[in-house]
């Protein structure tokens, strides 16, 4: 089967000579183990920090071996007796056309309750980062006015609509094109939307938000960041999930520049990595999956289709190219 590997560590922005698709031996299946065939893997924001040789929430890719992440697909072969053939399974890994784990490492998935992609989206990982991120990070109560950026991806899509559905006051968000924004107002529900390449961050926000934000949940950092704490409230809290527009900085970035409005204004920003909140994923996918199934959210992928145009994919996530989450999904 074929595999991608890192080839080579980036310096700022990735490029495709980084990666190389690479014809691998698929391995026995042990005991205890199951072969899965690849049906779609997920290319996702954080995979851009493993391909920098630093310790951080998760360890580095390896140069020259294959890449990890999430994948869904349909066992082929096993030798557990708590996974059948025919069973499809949610694994770590992905970026390869099959994949032989422990089954105690999958988790066993119904393509008849969604679509396999939705459980490495809406129902999966970014899903459980915009729920726990919102309702017990930023400890988002009724009445609260939100802001959101990276509005238009898979965690951010989510996080606007959970928080209309639970009664915010006002939701803002902010995305990379004007179709985004029409999107998100008119499709998802949002008070008011802007797009940040269209100028300044802060002047933008004060305009949709004049009565000011309660709630930021940060998947972008720098500018956005400081638009918001220039924004808040006081009490404000902020979900800090993610810093993409850093991401590929070779310098820091300067913004916030503001940091000292956290005292007048009592604000708190805190972390959150979706790892701290498994217990909550019962609660999200039936609170969810409901809301799925009744119309009253709704979600978008991108699919890339073709194992070789997985590094592409990546590339065109951290580039805007999608809309909700990216997926790439391997050809029969
Ligand atoms: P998205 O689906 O949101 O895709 C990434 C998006 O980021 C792109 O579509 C692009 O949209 C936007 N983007 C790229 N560069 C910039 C930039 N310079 N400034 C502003 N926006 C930019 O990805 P996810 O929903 O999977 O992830 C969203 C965020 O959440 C990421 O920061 C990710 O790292 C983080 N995350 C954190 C987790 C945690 O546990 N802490 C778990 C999961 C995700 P646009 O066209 O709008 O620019």
């Amino acid at each position: 089967g074929r595999e991608w590997h890192l080839v080579a560590r980036p310096h700022g922005w990735p490029t495709p000579d980084d990666f190389a698709l690479r014809e691998a031996a698929v391995p026995e299946v042990g005991e205890g183990q199951i072969l899965v065939r690849t049906r779609h893997f997920s290319v996702d924001p954080y995979m851009r920090g493993r391909m920098n040789d630093v310790k951080s929430y998760t360890p580095p890719f390896q140069l020259d071996r294959p890449m990890d992440g999430g994948a869904v697909g349909e066992v082929i072969a096993s030798r557990s007796a708590d996974i059948a053939v025919g069973d499809h399974v949610l694994h770590g890994l992905g970026w390869r056309e099959y994949a032989v784990l422990d089954a105690a490492r999958a988790a066993k998935i119904d393509p008849s309750l969604a679509p396999l992609s939705a459980y490495l989206g809406v129902l999966g990982m970014p899903g459980l980062t915009a729920y726990a991120g919102l309702l017990e990070v930023a400890s988002f109560k009724e009445g609260d006015a939100v802001f959101v950026s990276g509005a238009a991806g898979a965690v951010g899509s989510e996080v606007g609509q959970i928080a209309k559905l639970k009664g915010a006051s006002r939701v803002i968000g902010s995305a990379g094109s004007d179709e985004k924004v029409k999107l998100l107002v008119e499709e998802y529900g949002f008070d008011a939307a802007f797009n940040y390449k269209n100028g300044p961050v802060s002047e933008q926000l004060k305009a949709a938000a004049p009565d000011g934000i309660d709630v930021y949940f940060d998947n972008v950092g720098g500018e956005h960041l400081e638009a918001a704490i220039s924004s808040f409230n006081v009490h404000g809290r902020a979900a800090i999930c993610g810093m993409i527009s850093m991401y590929n900085a070779t310098e820091p970035t300067p913004a916030p520049r503001n940091l000292a409005l956290v005292i007048g204004k009592r604000l708190r920003l805190q972390g959150l990595l979706v790892a701290d909140h498994g217990a909550l994923r019962p609660r999200f996918v039936e609170e969810v999956s409901g809301w799925i199934r009744s119309g009253a959210l709704k979600y978008r992928e991108t699919e890339v289709v073709g194992i070789e145009n997985g590094a592409e994919a990546f590339l065109g996530l951290l580039r805007g190219e999608n809309t909700g989450k990216m997926i790439v999904t391997l050809a029969d």
